[in-house]
């Protein structure tokens, strides 16, 4: 997604014009995770002067689909995020401690890199299909959120006690 600033360029320090789109990725792999965008992102956002750059407040809403940390079955994570960006002329940039800043060059800027960044930046830690998730058997591999098994699997504990049980100190392991 491409927005044009040529309007904006030639205004006062203040002025705010908005701008709308939409932004569609391949599928991707991220932390060994694959990301799929089935459906575009939805951008909302506005455009405004500062005095030597530009500020752009972007929203973006949207679905993805990754994969549960537990049972590894696909869900749906709802993205709804807001951010500004500064953005500098590319032939104002000369300071290497500039390096880092965004930059424009002629009258377009292009949305998607900065909007990729911001969904992998905001990923969840902890990415759960449901919060009580059982995740998959340790020894056989069933899925305890579908089936029972019979392994011994520490008289059935959660995974997220079996955790919590290796923080604790060991004396206080015989609860
Ligand atoms: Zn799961
Ligand atoms: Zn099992």
């Amino acid at each position: 997604m491409t927005i044009d600033i040529s309007n904006i360029l030639g205004e006062e320090k203040g002025v705010v014009s908005n701008f709308k789109g939409e932004v569609s990725y391949k599928d991707t792999v991220y932390q060994g995770d694959k990301i799929s965008f089935s459906n575009p992102i939805e951008v909302n956002g506005n455009l405004s002067k500062g005095r030597d750059c530009l500020y752009i407040m972007i929203n973006i809403r949207g679905n993805i689909t990754i994969p549960c940390s537990r049972c590894a079955g696909e869900f749906s994570h709802e993205i709804d995020l807001s951010f500004t960006e500064e953005f500098k002329d590319i032939d104002d940039v000369v300071g290497e401690e500039e390096l880092d800043v965004y930059t424009y060059q002629g009258t377009k800027i292009k949305l998607d890199r900065i909007i990729f960044e911001q969904i992998l930046l905001n990923m969840p830690i902890k990415r759960l299909c449901k919060i009580d998730c059982m995740g998959l058997c340790p020894k056989c591999g069933i899925d305890l959120n579908e089936q029972k098994c019979n392994c011994d699997r520490d008289d059935d504990i959660d995974i997220r006690l079996l955790e919590l049980k290796k923080l604790l100190p060991s004396k206080d392991r015989e609860v």
